[in-house]
């Protein structure tokens, strides 16, 4: 799964347009439905906590913004409407929060174990830099799935909008999850300010060199209470075009449609579904919380099961019965990548 030069042509896909982007975005759809059909992999997220000792600039919850009401969840709220109120279209669950050890032991851990006995649901975590012992307690609980985000592909990049630790640190990290057993989702920041499409490219490059079995691309928006206020916001275009190549490059990959897609053009998230992507989530974080839980800004487009099974819907997709932990636990062959150069020039 590692073949460098699946993207090569990237550059190209990034900025495409007119014809070539139609074409792009075209195979890309096709791309996914040879691969996974018109199932959509339906999974929920919970926020569990907003405390966060990171300091990304990019971030509502980065730990400078003084004035945020922190919050962690409560095990009990969650293990009983995930156990007995959960949509009937949900296969799997993503707990996330801010990079919060504390909310890991008191909340995390317990959850996923309480889920393991109570449920069927397939785990995925996105929790962020922690040490290897905390990683193998919660696959050893019942997780599966960790989510962890490269965020972009330059190391001076990385060290600017002060993403946890260094790249470098990140990609061992990524490594490490993949060696010990666990299936790792990464993701990278499309159109922070001062990326040129090259930059964009080198992500999708790093991508494809990484052991992974899913990756996302979300859409840079400059959150209301951060140091990138007042900035532009990603141009949408190059978003949903990383997400084309992303999918070509890798057909056998799970691409989630971000909430942010939402943000970035309205219908986002239904572009998102036809540029690639095979991955939805509802949000189930509890509605009290939500304000909180702010990566860009305090009014929210939360997604929720109604809005989510709608985007399906109205893109003649329907919820996939098997679960996406299920699914990576299988082994997938990689699929023949779709030759970028064909599309772009
Ligand atoms: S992006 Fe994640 S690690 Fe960075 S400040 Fe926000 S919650 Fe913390």
């Amino acid at each position: 799964m590692t073949d460098r030069g699946t993207f090569s042509n990237a550059a190209a896909s990034v900025t495409a347009g007119g014809a070539a982007q139609a074409a792009l975005h075209e195979a890309a759809a096709a791309a996914t439905r040879s691969h996974f059909g018109h199932e959509v992999f339906v999974r929920a997220v919970v926020e569990v906590s907003n405390f966060c000792r990171e300091n990304c600039t990019y971030c509502g919850m980065r730990r400078d913004q003084r004035g945020l009401a922190r919050f962690r969840a409560r095990h009990d709220s969650l293990a009983e409407m995930l156990i007995h109120h959960r949509p009937a279209s949900v296969t799997d669950v993503n707990i996330q929060s801010g990079e919060d050890p504390v909310v890991v032991r008191e909340v995390v851990l317990p959850l996923i174990r309480t889920l393991q006995r109570e449920t069927p649901l397939g785990i995925s975590v996105c929790l962020g830099t922690l040490d290897s012992a905390l990683y193998d307690e919660l696959r050893d609980s019942g997780a599966s799935i960790y989510i962890m985000k490269f965020e972009c592909a330059v190391p001076a990049r990385y060290t600017a909008v002060r993403a946890p630790g260094t790249l470098a640190e990140r990609l061992a990290h990524i490594r490490l999850l993949a060696d010990s057993g666990w299936k790792v989702s990464s993701g990278f920041i499309a159109g922070l300010p001062g990326q040129e499409p090259s930059e964009m490219a080198a992500a999708l490059e790093l991508a494809g060199t990484l052991p992974l079995h899913g990756c996302s691309v979300s859409p840079f928006i400059p959150g209301e209470e951060t140091p990138l206020r007042g900035t532009p916001p990603a141009n949408p275009d190059w978003v949903f075009n990383c997400m084309a190549a992303l999918r070509l490059g890798r057909p056998d990959w799970v691409i989630p449609a971000v909430s942010a897609l939402n943000l970035t053009e309205k219908d986002g998230y239904r572009r998102g579904l036809r540029a690639g992507a095979n991955l939805v989530t509802i949000n189930l974080t509890p509605e009290e919380l939500q304000a909180d839980y702010v990566i860009y800004k305090r009014d929210r487009f939360i997604m929720t099961e109604a809005r989510v099974l709608d985007a399906i819907s109205a893109e003649g997709l329907t919820p996939s019965r098997q679960g996406l932990a299920d699914f990576y636990a299988r082994t997938v062959p990689a699929a023949a990548p779709v030759e970028l150069a064909a599309l772009t020039t």
